[in-house]
């Protein structure tokens, strides 16, 4: 499939439905990150930092990590969506946005909000761990 400029593009029908899933995800993802930022310790008002029993601040900071963890989680994946669903509004959406070229429809069927190609991820994960 290949638009005016002969670059290849997915036809509306299939990246519609992309689309809305990616907003579905988007939403679903904000709403969890909200209830995560509720139930973080810290960011209840109540808390008293002269705490008395030492086990509640334990608690209080393994809780904390624990929602810090998981909204770092879901911030990365945020990230990941919004950038998913640019990719659709400037029809460029399953083009590999490092090596230009096309995302394995596969891969794309398993993670749709990928922006990059198998090759470029390894890549990626190998430069993160060196
Ligand atoms: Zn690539």
């Amino acid at each position: 499939m290949k638009d005016k400029k002969g670059v290849f593009t997915f036809p509306a029908r299939v990246l519609k439905p992309v689309n809305e899933f990616l907003k579905k995800e988007l939403k679903k993802l904000l709403t969890r990150r909200q209830q995560v930022v509720k139930a973080d310790p810290f960011s209840d008002p109540t808390r008293t930092s002269d705490n008395a029993a030492e086990d509640a601040e334990a608690a209080e900071q393994f809780g904390h990590a624990q929602a810090e963890a998981i909204k770092n989680h879901l911030d990365r994946r945020i990230v990941q969506v919004r950038k998913a669903l640019s990719r659709i509004k400037i029809g460029r959406y399953g083009v590999c946005e490092e090596c230009d070229r096309f995302i394995d429809t596969e891969r794309l069927m398993v993670f749709p909000e990928t922006t990059i190609c198998v090759d470029c991820g390894k890549k990626k994960k190998l430069k993160k761990s060196s």
